[in-house]
C-alpha cells in the first residue's frame, strides 16, 4: 500500500452529509461510531477495492456487508443492469426475469419450492414472519440473542448488527405490546429453546435463526443445533425459518443449509429468508420455501404483502447475472474463497499470538471476526467480553494502512474472489502493524 492521502474530501463531504442525514449516514453503523474516526466516503469500487473521494485505495473486506460476491463492478453484473435500465428502471407490472431468477434460485435452493422478492432484507424476515403466522394461527416468535433480522418492530428484540455495536436491547418506538410476543433465547442453546415451547404450548409459530450467526460477529452453530432446532420446531408444530440474508450463496450455493446438509427434505427449513448477494448490490430480498405455507399468500390465501418494487426489473437482471456464474462455476468459487479466507483469518491469528494478542477468530466459507477476546465465542455473551476499544483501535489502523474492515466488532469480515495473492500480503502486512495499535 502506498502512503494515504489526507482524507479532506471525505471530511468535507461528512460535514455537508451531517446536515442532511441524522448522524450523516442512512444506516448508523456506516458513521463509524463504534470504532472512532471518521468514515472515509466512497467514490467508486475496483474489484477487491474502494476508493474513497481522496483516491485512497482500500482493500475491501466488508463487501458492502455481504452482496459483493464478486468484487466491484463486476462486469457481468454491470451490463446487466444497464442493459436492463435502458428498458426502463420498473414496471409495476411482471416480467420474465422474476421467474426466472426464482428458477435460479431454487437450482441453489431446493428447499424454496415457492418464493417472493421483496426488496430488503427486512422486508423478507418480516414477511416470512408474518406467513408462519397467518400458516400456524399463533402469535410467538422465537429468535436469537445477536441474530439480526432486519429493522422490523417485531425482530428488535436484542438483535445484533448495528443495535448490538450501540449497545441498546431493543429500540425506542417499538411498542411493548409489538415485542411481547418476541420471545429472545441464547444461540446454541437448545435446551432454552425446548422450555420455551413448554412454557408457550401451541402458542409458538415460528423459530428463526440465522443458520451462521454474522450480526453478532461469526458465530457457528455447535454439532447438532441446527438439526435439533429442526426436530423441537416439528415436534410443537411451529415453522422453522433460516434467514441466510448473509449466508445465502455465501457460504455454498445453498447457503448453509446446503453446506450443513439441510437442503431438502425433512432436514430443510420451512421457509428462507435472503437478501444481499442475490441481489448483486441492488436492494433484494427474497422469503420462500414450502408450497403450502408460501400458498397463504394473497392473492392465492389471507396473508397479505406487496411492494411497488418489488421484483424490480434492474435488480431481477443483477441478481440473475450472480446466480448464474454461481451455478456455474460452484466447484471452483467457493473453495478459492474459503482458502483466502483462512490465508487473512488464519494469518493475523498467526500474528496476533505472536505479539501476545489475545484474539479469537471464527471463520466459516469466506465470511469471518477477529474477536478481540482470550474466550472462545459461541454466544452473544461470549462475543460481548470482547474488547471493543481494542478492536477501534485495530480498525483505524488498519482503515489508514488501507484495508476496510467493518466498522464494528459486532460485525462479519467478508472475502470475495477479487481478493487474489496480492491483497492477501497487503492485508497481513497492514496487520502485523495494526497490531501494534491494539496493545
Ligand atoms: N437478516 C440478516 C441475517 C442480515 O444480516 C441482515 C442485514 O444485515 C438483514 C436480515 C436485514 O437485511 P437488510 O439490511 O437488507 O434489510
Amino acid at each position: 500500500m502506498g502512503k494515504m492521502n489526507e482524507r479532506v474530501r471525505s471530511a468535507a463531504l461528512e460535514v455537508k452529509a451531517q446536515r442532511w442525514l441524522p448522524g450523516g449516514v442512512d444506516s448508523p453503523v456506516r458513521a463509524f461510531r463504534a470504532v472512532g474516526g471518521h468514515p472515509p466516503f466512497v467514490e467508486r469500487g475496483e474489484g477487491a477495492y474502494l476508493v474513497d473521494a481522496d483516491q485512497n485505495r482500500y482493500v475491501d473486506l466488508f463487501g458492502s456487508w455481504g452482496p459483493m460476491l464478486f468484487g466491484h463492478a463486476w462486469p457481468p453484473v454491470v451490463e446487466a443492469i444497464c442493459d436492463a435500465a435502458g428498458r426502463s428502471p420498473s414496471f409495476g407490472a411482471s416480467t420474465a426475469a422474476e421467474a426466472e431468477l426464482a428458477e435460479l434460485v431454487n437450482a441453489c435452493y431446493p428447499s424454496m419450492e415457492s418464493m417472493r422478492f421483496v426488496s430488503s432484507g427486512t422486508e423478507a424476515c418480516m414477511s416470512a414472519i408474518r406467513v408462519a403466522r397467518g400458516f400456524t394461527g399463533r402469535p410467538f416468535v422465537i429468535k436469537f440473542e445477536g441474530c439480526y433480522h432486519g429493522h422490523a418492530d417485531a425482530l428488535l428484540v436484542k438483535a445484533g448488527s448495528g443495535v448490538a455495536t450501540f449497545g441498546i436491547p431493543g429500540s425506542a418506538g417499538v411498542p411493548d405490546e409489538t415485542a411481547m410476543h418476541t420471545l429472545a433465547l441464547p444461540y446454541n442453546d437448545l435446551a432454552a429453546v425446548e422450555a420455551a415451547f413448554e412454557s408457550h404450548p401451541s402458542l409458538i409459530a415460528c423459530v428463526i435463526v440465522e443458520p451462521v450467526v454474522g450480526n453478532a460477529g461469526t458465530i457457528l452453530p455447535a454439532e447438532g443445533y441446527l438439526a435439533g432446532l429442526r426436530e423441537i420446531t416439528r415436534k410443537h408444530g411451529a415453522l422453522l425459518i433460516f434467514d441466510e440474508v448473509m449466508t445465502g450463496f455465501r457460504l455454498s450455493s445453498g447457503g448453509a443449509q446446503g453446506r450443513f446438509g439441510m437442503d431438502r427434505g425433512e432436514a430443510a427449513p420451512d421457509l428462507t429468508t435472503l437478501g444481499k448477494i442475490v441481489g448483486g448490490g441492488l436492494p433484494v430480498g427474497a422469503f420462500g420455501g414450502r408450497l403450502d405455507v408460501m400458498n397463504m399468500l394473497a392473492p392465492l390465501g389471507p396473508v397479505y404483502q406487496a411492494g411497488t418494487l418489488s421484483g424490480n426489473p434492474l435488480a431481477m437482471a443483477a441478481g440473475k447475472a450472480m446466480l448464474t456464474e454461481i451455478l456455474a462455476h460452484r466447484d471452483t468459487i467457493y473453495p478459492q474463497l474459503e482458502a483466502a479466507t483462512a490465508k487473512i483469518a488464519d494469518g493475523v491469528a498467526r500474528l496476533a499470538a505472536e505479539q501476545g494478542i489475545a484474539l479469537t477468530t471464527n471463520r466459516i466459507g469466506s465470511m469471518f471476526t477477529w474477536f478481540f477476546t482470550p474466550e472462545k465465542v459461541t454466544d452473544f455473551a461470549s462475543a460481548s467480553t470482547s474488547d471493543t476499544a481494542a478492536f477501534g483501535r485495530f480498525h483505524r489502523a488498519m482503515l489508514d494502512a488501507g484495508v476496510w474492515l467493518p466498522p464494528s466488532q459486532y460485525e462479519a469480515a467478508f472475502v470475495s474472489t477479487a481478493i487474489g495473492d496480492a491483497e492477501i500480503h497487503a492485508v497481513l502486512e497492514a496487520a502485523k502493524e495494526a497490531l501494534k495499535a491494539v496493545t
